[in-house]
């Protein structure tokens, strides 16, 4: 089992609210796996922000060498969510401390703002309202 998990800001909202979609196949079962071993573990500090591409970009078919094809657009997701969420690079959490930091501090409407072209949105929200109406 991983003794580290690399995790760029923006994809600890995207992994706490994982329902097993994703951009292909191989990702979402890939993806899946983190999250596993996040769920099961959740009080063992795993996860390492990293800036840049992470372990859940690894298996990504949009990911092009060390970068996202899209790293414009999502380095400004990780911008936003290091700042709402007050992480740094080379801090590490805990799954627990994960969900416990994205509810109580990623609202609704900021959510909406910085995630609104994403494909998957819904997702999140539902999970996001599930524990903030
Ligand atoms: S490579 Fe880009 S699109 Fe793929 S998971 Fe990473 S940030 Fe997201």
């Amino acid at each position: 089992m991983k003794n580290r998990i690399y995790l760029r800001p923006h994809h600890l909202v995207c992994l706490m609210s994982f329902r097993g979609k994703g951009y292909d196949d191989v990702f979402v079962s890939e993806t899946g796996k983190i999250v596993k071993i996040l769920k099961t573990t959740p009080n063992e500090k795993l996860t390492c922000i990293t800036n840049g591409c992470d372990d859940v970009c690894e298996h990504c078919p949009e990911r092009n060498g060390k970068l996202c094809k899209d790293e414009f657009r999502v380095s400004k997701l990780d911008s936003s969510f290091s700042k709402i969420l007050n992480v740094r690079e080379g801090d590490n959490y805990c799954f627990s401390e994960i969900c416990q930091m994205t509810k109580d501090k990623v609202l609704i409407g900021k959510f909406e703002e910085i995630c609104y072209d994403c494909r998957w949105i819904q997702i999140c929200r539902s999970e996001l309202l599930a524990f903030r109406p």
